[in-house]
């Protein structure tokens, strides 16, 4: 896959900062202060206070959270897997190093320890300084935040999962074997019998090319294998997917409106409606048989 990127954002001169996503689209954000930037082992970190959509995290030049709307994806790659088991207890995040993931996990009183395996130091560190709306996790005494690769961890933990979200970057740099077959034979060793996966599935616009491939390789290991979509304003286009699969569960008919109702949580994009509404796909996508 081809990626171009503006690491040296320049914004001081011109005030505006501009992701471009695979050589097509640009997405430009007003800036009103730069307020980190580095270069990791990984990959560039940069946070920038932004107009519009408030401080933004970009890793490589691409976004990755903005306090304006993180609420979506963060509420839609937690809340959905945790309603669908009967009673998560714990949960590993691979990735996440902003803390939104973490965050929403641990609002479930059911969960008693989330394990967060983030890769880059930098990332935490520059979320816990600037974006404290997500970061704010990093002091729950519930989670248990490594700084390791999230392959190596799922190929040789001894421990046991419930509940496994994967929060990473796009398929490139340190987050490419993410979309493996072998990562995704390694974390069904890891989940309990009526374990859950759920991952950042990509654009259905934008990369047909990796959901296509991530939904294969979720299908030829798992029993049942959906797709859900939200809408958000960070990634582009807008229409972005999460992956669900499970060897036991079925996320809309093993899934019951009152266990929202009765959490007693509160929400601003998911809801009980939503959960089911979102894995109805539109008709481009079905077409695919991304499902199973
Ligand atoms: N919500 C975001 C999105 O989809 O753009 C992702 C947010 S989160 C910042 C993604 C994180 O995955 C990054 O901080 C990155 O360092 C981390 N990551 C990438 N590869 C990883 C790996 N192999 N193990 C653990 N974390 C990884």
């Amino acid at each position: 896959m081809s990626r171009e990127f503006t690491p040296d954002f320049n914004v001081k001169a011109n005030n505006w900062i501009e992701e471009i996503h695979e050589g097509i689209l640009g997405m430009r954000y007003r800036v009103r202060d730069v307020l980190f930037s580095g270069k990791s082992e990984y990959q560039s970190v940069d946070v920038v206070d932004t107009v519009g959509h408030g401080k933004m995290l970009f890793n490589d030049g691409l976004a990755m959270v903005s306090e304006r709307d993180e609420f979506v994806y963060h509420e839609m790659i937690s809340h959905v897997p945790l309603f669908v088991h009967p009673n998560p207890k714990k949960v590993l995040v691979i990735g996440g190093g902003d803390g939104g993931t973490a965050r929403e996990v641990l609002r479930h009183s059911s969960v008693e320890k989330c394990v967060m395996v983030e890769i880059d130091e930098m990332v935490v560190n520059a979320c816990k300084e600037h974006i404290p709306v997500t970061s704010s996790v990093f002091s729950n005494p519930k989670l248990d935040l490594k700084i390791e690769d999230g392959v190596k961890f799922v190929e040789t933990t001894q421990e046991k999962f419930d509940v496994v979200i994967v929060d990473s970057t796009d398929p490139i740099g340190p987050a490419q074997p993410l979309f493996s077959k072998e990562f995704y034979g390694n974390v069904k060793k890891i989940l309990n019998t009526d374990g859950i996966v759920v991952s950042q599935a990509e654009s259905p616009y934008y990369n047909v090319v990796q959901q296509n491939s991530l939904m294969e390789i979720l299908k030829s290991q798992y029993e049942i294998v959906q797709l859900y979509n939200f809408t958000n304003l960070t990634y582009p286009g807008g229409l972005w997917s999460f992956s669900f699969a499970s060897n036991t569960l079925h996320p809309v008919n093993d899934y019951s409106e009152s266990r929202v109702e009765s959490s007693g949580l509160d929400f601003d994009y998911y809801n009980k409606e939503l959960h089911k509404a979102c894995f109805c796909l539109p008709s481009f996508q079905k077409k695919r048989n991304l499902t199973k």
